[in-house]
């Protein structure tokens, strides 16, 4: 569906701009019936930020995403969003929010330019229907009927619907599933637009690490319903490759890997305790993919909370990338 807001008035002038977090998240849970989905998350998402919630199939990040946008009761823990809590945010609140859901089933028989308008009367202040057009690189199809448009002119239309009436944070939900490429560059330039000139925060979810990379200034890695890792991508990258692996084969013929910051040390080690040369020596620093993918595949065995460089990834959360 797509959807932006429901209709109410904006204020009349933007909110001052202060040093508090848009989006604040302490120790949110949610159980589905008795089955605890989300254990626990802490986020602080700050005013310009473009922040991805990373994470498999079944994270839990549609659930986290719909708490903040105040859809849905958590269990427990503390939330604020645009300086308000989600269970009782009014229109005045929901007028400052964009939001761009996963699957699309309204409106199909308007024509896109009318569809847009139409938006365009819910807020006080919105953007200009043909404008807005140019900037989702619809020109050209306001005419046309909806349902036919291509998927990823369509996701375009839904970028459109959530930004017509200017909101100060804009939620994304996977939203360059379908694209080609073409159209996923100019997304993602789009949204860096919408951040870095117009001070829009995005929250974004998507299970795409790459797209992740491209877009966010900070990621947080949702596994098994828990962050496991949260900053910069260059952050993550670097505390990934903070590891190398060392693998080699033993006199036995089995191969032995370790992981260790100091691999110099070790293969200097294995050098002097050896009596010729090491058979099979690899030295490999794990990319941020190994690592994301290491965490997803480990999900079901590990419950304890695992970071790339054993921190406590709610307390990434927490941090502001610098
Ligand atoms: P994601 O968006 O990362 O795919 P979700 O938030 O949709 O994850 O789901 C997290 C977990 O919660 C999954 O195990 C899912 O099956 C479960 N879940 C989601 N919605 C409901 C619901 N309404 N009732 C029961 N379980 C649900």
């Amino acid at each position: 569906m797509t959807s932006t807001a429901p209709p109410g008035p904006a204020p009349a002038s933007p909110p001052a701009t202060t040093a508090q977090p848009v989006i604040r998240a302490r120790g949110v849970s949610m159980a589905y019936g008795g089955t605890d989905v989300l254990h626990g998350i802490d986020l602080a998402i700050h005013r310009g930020e473009v922040f991805a919630l990373l994470g498999p199939n079944g994270a839990g990040k549609t659930t986290t995403v719909e708490i903040l946008e105040g859809f849905r009761r958590r269990s427990a823990g503390e939330v604020s969003v645009l300086g308000a809590d989600p269970e009782r945010g009014d229109d005045a609140w929901r007028g400052r929010i964009g939001l761009v859901l996963q699957s699309w089933r309204d409106h199909r028989r308007w024509r896109v330019g009318e569809l847009l308008s139409h938006f365009a009367t819910y807020y006080p202040e919105p953007r200009d229907p043909a404008a807005l057009l140019a900037m989702v690189g619809l020109t050209g199809h306001a005419d046309q009927q909806v349902d036919r448009l291509s998927g990823g002119q369509r996701r375009r239309l839904d970028v459109a619907l959530g930004i017509v009436g200017r909101p100060e944070l804009l939620f994304l939900d996977e939203p360059t599933t379908g694209f080609d490429p073409e159209a996923r560059h100019e997304f993602h330039l789009l949204v860096e637009r919408l951040a870095r000139d117009e001070g829009v925060t995005v929250l974004l979810t998507t299970h795409d690490l790459v797209e992740a990379e491209r877009l966010a200034d900070r990621i947080a890695m949702l596994v098994g319903g828990r962050i496991r890792a949260c900053g910069s991508p260059a952050e993550l990258a670097r505390r990934a490759a903070a590891r190398a692996e060392v693998r080699w084969t033993a006199d036995d013929g089995t191969t032995r890997r370790e992981r260790t910051a100091d691999p110099s040390r070790l293969v200097w080690e294995l050098h002097r305790d050896a009596d010729g040369p090491i058979a099979g020596l690899e030295v490999r620093r794990p990319t941020l993919e190994d690592t994301y993918l290491h965490m997803v595949h480990r999900e079901d065995d590990a419950p304890a909370p695992e970071h790339p460089d054993g921190t406590d990834g709610a307390v990434g959360a927490e941090a502001r990338a610098a």
